[in-house]
């Protein structure tokens, strides 16, 4: 078994990444009231944090920063997800590394 031991900070490398936003087409919609527990599962599980409460516990989302995974569809796809796209040709996340 190797003792090998190691750090990742996901902000450093999510922060060498590139967005092109289409402002005129978000790629990702919810539907007008989503529910609470389907929501707060959202701000679990998705990777870039998207998805927000504030401290009176209003819920935001915000399309720009995401990271194209397609955990949110699979998570919710079928309850508060309205519309999950790709991004247009040229546009949404670009990855870099390193
Ligand atoms: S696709 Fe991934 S990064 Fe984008 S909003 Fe959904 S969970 Fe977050």
């Amino acid at each position: 078994m190797s003792d090998i031991k190691f750090t990742v900070n996901v902000d450093e490398y999510l922060s060498l990444n590139k967005y092109e936003v289409d402002e005129s087409n978000a790629h990702i919609e919810l539907v007008d009231d989503p529910s609470d527990a389907e929501f707060d599962k959202l701000i679990r599980v998705c990777p870039a944090a998207l998805y927000k409460r504030d401290e009176d516990g209003n819920k935001s989302f915000d399309y720009a920063g995401c990271l194209e995974c397609g955990t949110c569809r699979v998570a919710c796809g079928d309850t508060i997800i309205k519309k999950w796209e790709n991004p247009q040709p040229t546009m949404g996340v670009e990855y870099r590394f390193g």
